[in-house]
């Protein structure tokens, strides 16, 4: 029987939802979160997300500003930007597009955040929180891979967990959030022996890797739950031939749009996966919208902590 197919979309659209109904709540006490992106040069993909970011800003009702550089800025102008955001009350949540320049010491200006406005949930000191469960910003592709498996009642404690990829973005977080949703954790990179074997071990799969299609069926145990986070943009015909030619992974439309635009969005697990998985996410339509909706969900988080802390410091 196919895999349910689990639909990222949805629940990113009722997280929206969620946060939407939260931000009026907070307008009818005088509060309006506040949301920060610096975005630097003109690469494609960072000015699609931002305006991705900045659009659902505008549909929830969060405050939003989007400060532009040209790729020639400096490790200084920027740390002085997130000098001046740091102190600036409107905003609760700063947000840092990457790639930064190579000439920009990338982790100085990410560690230049104030922790409580670190929607990203990437400085060390949200690190710290979310290893020991405290209160904290928490990285939004992880904490949607989270809201998926809850949201679609797949069960997570007791579960033996295997995440592909280590990356601090991704892997390190989803698999410290499955811990601490009381799942058994196994770590995989790519100095993993017999990764197929290990990887069959999980009732849940989670393959952050960036690799498209490299989780094949031979990585899947029968029945279990795979979670999708890889996002590879596939152009060359006999790897498209490889993904989607045959079995369920056959789809025309796919191959139709694929023709049209020389391109195709795919994940690290291979279509076939859906043939023996209990439960999969599509790619794209799985976690990916689940990011934006994170964000929106850490900005308003962020400036409910931001209230707490500063009632906590009188
Ligand atoms: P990354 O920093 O490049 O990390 C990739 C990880 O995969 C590394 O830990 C690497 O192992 C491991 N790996 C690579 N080749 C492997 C192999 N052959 N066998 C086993 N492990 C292997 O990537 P990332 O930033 O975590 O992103 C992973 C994927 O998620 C990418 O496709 C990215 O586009 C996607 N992504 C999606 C979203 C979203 O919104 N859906 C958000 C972020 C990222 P080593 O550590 O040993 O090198």
């Amino acid at each position: 029987m196919p895999a349910t197919v689990l639909d990222g979309t949805k629940i990113a659209h009722e997280i929206r939802s969620e946060v939407a109904a939260e931000v009026r709540a907070m307008a009818a006490a005088g509060v309006r979160p506040g949301l920060a992106v610096v975005l630097v040069g003109h690469n494609p993909a960072s000015e699609i997300y931002v305006r991705g970011k900045v659009k659902a800003c505008e549909e929830i009702g969060v405050y939003s500003e989007t400060h532009t550089h040209l790729d020639t800025v400096t490790t200084d102008d920027l740390l002085a930007l997130i000098d001046d955001l740091n102190r600036r009350d409107p905003i609760n949540g700063i947000l840092v597009q990457l790639p930064l320049p190579p000439q920009v010491d990338a982790k100085k200006v990410l560690m230049a955040v104030d922790p409580a406005k670190d929607v990203d949930g990437f400085h060390p000191v949200n690190v710290g929180f979310l290893s020991t469960q405290r209160p904290g910003l928490v990285p939004c592709t992880p904490a949607g891979v989270i809201e998926i498996l809850k949201r679609s009642n797949i069960p997570i404690a007791g579960q033996e967990a295997v995440v592909v990829g280590r990356s601090d973005i991704v892997g390190k977080p989803v698999a410290m959030l499955l811990l601490n949703a009381n799942a058994t954790v196994t770590v995989c990179h790519s100095k993993t022996r017999d990764l197929p074997e290990v990887c069959r071990r999980a009732d849940i799969l989670v393959a952050a890797i960036g690799r498209a299609g490299m989780i094949t069926r031979d990585f899947v145990k029968p029945g279990a739950t795979v979670i999708d986070v890889g996002m590879n943009k596939v152009t060359d015909p006999a790897e498209f031939a490889r993904l989607f030619v045959s079995g369920l992974a056959r789809n025309a439309k796919r191959q139709e749009t694929f023709q049209a635009k020389g391109s195709t969005l795919v994940g690290d697990v291979h279509p076939e996966v859906a043939e023996i998985a209990g439960a999969i996410t599509p790619v794209p339509g799985g976690v990916g919208p689940l990011t934006i909706a994170m964000l929106m969900f850490n900005t308003v988080k962020a400036a409910k902590l931001e209230r707490q802390w500063l009632v906590a410091s009188g």
